[in-house]
């Protein structure tokens, strides 16, 4: 079983002409409810591809905490370790303009409350895997890398989002650190790079603190390095509409691979295919493929 450790929100999306000023109200388009957090659309990526996937995470004991836990249960993750708070469920606020840009308002809520001791006993036992993002507190974060270790789990770690100041040595021994181009350059004090030769290094510099590291690159695909080997797999030409969840798919796809036993370079790839599929189609959660769509490894 793959056990997946983060951030449970509701997405309210409207599509607007044009983004609100301070006081200023705009009328839109009918608003799209839908799961989101980058912990559940990482479950719901490896669930559509056949994974056997639980989750741990917070929502709240409101109408979108049992929309979220419904629309979880659809997509066949497992929500038995996914905690009531008192708190609200996490909810994003988004507002699309005519060109596609976004005003997105994240209210934490529940995910706040995520805390050490929901990680510990039995919380992630007979996982083999276990795939942690940063969109929870700190101390949360951090006791699901150590309770991870403790019992034997492999580790996929998506250090996404980077908070300030959050150092490499926090980060330490995962199996697979799985960053963007934007995270890599963050964590790195680096400039940014869509070199993926420069990428490469920064994965190789990234390599030092965990096994292996992978860092996306849009539609470059990614490049990965580590004791699994090393390379750049390209990315899959397709005519993207909503990039909107891609780095989510590719984390779900690449544990799910791994968890196979597939090479690092045959899981690069296979994370590719699943989230250059998922660009093609609008939304995060509902854009991700199901495995038929996608060729055997
Ligand atoms: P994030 O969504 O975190 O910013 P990226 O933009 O690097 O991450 O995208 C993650 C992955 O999604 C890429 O490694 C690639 O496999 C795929 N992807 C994203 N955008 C495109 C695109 N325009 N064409 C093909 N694949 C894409």
């Amino acid at each position: 079983m793959i056990s997946v450790v983060g951030s449970v929100n509701v997405d309210l999306a409207v599509r607007v002409p044009r983004l609100p000023r301070p006081g200023e109200t705009v009328q839109g388009e009918d608003a799209q409810v839908g799961l989101g957090g980058k912990g559940a659309n990482q479950a719901v990526a490896a669930a559509r591809l056949g994974a056997d996937v639980g989750l741990v995470a917070a929502v709240g004991a409101d109408a979108f905490g049992r929309l979220a836990l419904e629309q979880l249960a659809r997509e066949g993750v497992q929500t038995g370790r996914v905690k009531r708070s008192p708190r609200p469920t996490g909810l994003a606020l988004i507002g699309v303009d005519a060109a596609g840009q976004n005003s997105i308002l994240v209210s934490p809520g529940a995910n706040a409350d995520l805390a050490p001791e929901d990680l510990d006993g039995q919380a992630l036992a007979h996982s083999a895997w276990v795939v942690v993002q940063l969109e929870i507190p700190r101390p949360a974060w951090r006791r699901a890398l150590a309770a991870a270790r403790e019992a034997g789990c492999r580790v996929a770690l998506n250090a996404s989002p980077v908070a300030p100041g959050l150092g490499l040595a926090e980060l330490e021994g995962a199996d697979w650190l799985i960053v963007n181009e934007v995270e890599a350059a963050q964590l790195l004090r680096a400039e940014p790079t869509a070199d993926p030769g420069r990428a490469l290094e920064y994965a190789r510099r990234l390599a030092g603190r965990a096994a292996n590291a992978v860092v996306t690159l849009g539609e470059q695909g990614a490049v990965f390095a580590g004791a699994a080997g090393e390379g750049h797999a390209a990315g899959r030409r397709v005519r993207a509409v909503d990039t909107t969840g891609a780095g989510d798919t590719f984390s779900g796809a690449l544990v799910v691979a791994l968890s196979e036993g597939a090479s690092a370079a045959e899981a690069v790839g296979f994370a590719n295919a699943a989230a250059a599929l998922a660009t093609t189609r609008p939304g995060a959660a509902a854009a991700m493929p199901r495995r038929a769509e996608l060729e055997p490894r």
